[in-house]
């Protein structure tokens, strides 16, 4: 198995370069966000729950992402790896998604980091608020409070694999195609 782990803040561009990466190269995409929209537009508990956190720009409590995390790969045991997209984003997810994937004798192969300056994902986080209706793009409060919590307690995830010489940055200012294939290559060489 090949996991990846695609990393950087908000509106750096994870889940468009990851559903071409998942494409690229035959792996699932998982993105928590994404898991946690459909929850909520189901009116799942589980849904229920994460709206109150997503709404304010706060992380979803780990034991609520790790198992809903651990459901997805459970679901899906047959694929031949991984795009983490918006996952791990606290050490102790970092940790556990170790675990899980280490229980099937996988592991991270590599972290790659998108590398975008922080006035320029404000601005493209209001954009995409007015295309894709998301609230939690549309209130630069909120924006600027999910920025905080990834320095704070999201940053520090790509340390953890770095020490283990599984980092990656990427520029990730600039044409998307270009970045599409700076990736490509950063995949090609795991
Ligand atoms: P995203 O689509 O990745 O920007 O995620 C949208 C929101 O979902 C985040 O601001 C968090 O509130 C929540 N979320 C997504 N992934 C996680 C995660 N791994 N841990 C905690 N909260 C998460």
């Amino acid at each position: 198995m090949t996991n990846i782990i695609l990393f950087g803040p908000p509106g750096s561009g994870k889940g468009t370069q990851a559903k071409f990466l998942a494409e690229k190269f035959g792996l699932l995409h998982i993105s928590t966000g994404d898991l946690f929209r459909y929850e909520i537009g189901n009116n799942t508990p589980l849904g229920l729950e994460a709206k109150s956190y997503i709404e304010k720009g706060a992380l979803v409590p780990d034991s609520v992402t790790i198992g809903m995390l651990k459901n997805k790969l459970d679901a899906n045991t047959d694929v031949k790896g991984v795009i983490f997209d918006g996952f791990p984003r606290t050490i102790a997810q970092a940790e556990a998604l170790d675990q899980l994937l280490g229980a099937s004798e996988a592991e991270v192969n590599g972290i790659i980091s998108l590398e975008v300056a922080e006035e320029e994902i404000v601005q493209r986080l209001l954009l995409r608020g007015k295309d894709s209706g998301r609230a939690d793009d549309q209130d630069e409060t909120i924006i600027r409070n999910r920025i905080s919590v990834y320095h704070k307690e999201t940053a520090p995830v790509f340390n953890f694999y770095d020490t283990k010489g599984k980092g990656i940055k990427i520029d990730g200012m600039g044409d998307i195609e270009a970045i599409a294939n700076r990736l490509e290559t950063a995949v090609k060489a795991l």
